[in-house]
């Protein structure tokens, strides 16, 4: 396992017309199946759990999540069982995603749309506790203060200057570290996948204040690249993702790293930075779904 990702300094037209360097890290090379940011999340939970002498990682997830294949994986590479709760039917063929979830020792249990809403509540957990005694609970998403460190992590031993550390945001953990890892210092700006981003807001400022109690101003949400939600994708983000490959020879998909890129040349296009202004963007992997989703779509993006 890698501790850190190279950084890579990319190559366009439109950064030299518009006189901005922009970066991207590589987070997605830090490890052949825990990908990028997961593996971030990860990290000190899985050291939690063996201190707790946890033998059990417990999980939610839709069917195509990044996170279910991390933990899935995670489990597999440091020996814990791993039970995985997946949002919605059963359905006869596996998609990618659950298929290598299941090759890796995963036990997956399917939860209705109603129940999964209640899969926080004091009632839900209790059952699982007792199910599974010793299971080590992690949210959806990873998201927890112990994640938020394991971000942190990101952006040490970066030998580039840069004005600006760019990511995409599902839950807000991994951006919600890198801006208490930073205290204070650069701009940070993260791009919802989801519609209606400005919620995050909120949940990105208490994530912060519990991890490090203090506030910082210096980061803020670009709501407006979501195309309409999670996985809903439109043809000019496939021709994005697919241009970025041709130009970068960098695979993005199209849930996070490929909104994320996309809302970064529309603001480079509108002179949103200042000439001279250098740019880290954070590749937080999440490539393992790609195949899912060209199978779910039929098309390519690889
Ligand atoms: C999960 C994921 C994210 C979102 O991470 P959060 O910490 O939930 O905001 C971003 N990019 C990729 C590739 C992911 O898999």
């Amino acid at each position: 396992m890698k501790e850190s990702a190279p950084v890579q300094l990319l190559h366009d037209p439109l950064f030299a017309t518009k006189g901005v360097q922009v970066y991207l890290k590589r987070e997605d090379l830090l490890h052949p199946t825990i990908s990028g940011n997961k593996w971030r999340k990860l990290k000190y939970n899985l050291q939690a759990a063996r201190e707790q002498k946890k033998d059990t990682l417990v999980t939610f997830g839709g069917a195509y999540s990044n996170h279910i294949a991390a933990v899935a994986a995670a489990g597999k590479e440091y020996n814990f069982r791993t039970v995985g709760y997946i949002r919605g039917e059963a359905h006869q063929a596996l998609n990618p995603t659950l298929t290598f979830a299941i090759s890796c020792g995963m036990q997956l249990h399917y939860l209705d749309r109603e129940t999964y809403r209640l899969k926080n509540t004091a009632n839900f957990l209790e059952e699982l506790q007792h199910k599974y005694p010793s299971a080590y609970l992690l949210p959806e998403g990873g998201t927890n203060l112990l994640a938020l460190k394991g971000c942190t992590e990101i952006l040490q031993d970066i030998a580039v200057d840069y004005d600006y550390i760019i990511c995409a945001a599902g839950t807000g953990g991994t951006l919600a570290g890198l801006i208490a890892g930073l205290a204070g210092e650069k701009e940070i700006i993260g791009f919802p996948a989801l519609k209606g981003g400005a919620f995050l807001q909120e949940d990105i400022s208490q994530l912060i204040f519990s991890y490090g109690g203090q506030h910082y101003h210096n980061w803020e949400l670009q709501t407006q690249y979501h195309f309409g939600g999670y996985a809903k994708i439109k043809p000019e983000l496939i021709s994005f993702i697919q241009y970025f490959k041709q130009q970068h020879q960098v695979q993005l998909e199209p849930i996070y790293t490929g909104k994320m890129l996309y809302g970064l040349y529309d603001l480079i296009r509108q002179e949103y930075f200042k000439p001279g202004t250098a740019i880290l963007a954070i590749h937080t992997g999440g490539l393992q779904g790609l195949a899912g989703l060209e199978e779910r779509l039929g098309l390519r993006l690889t």
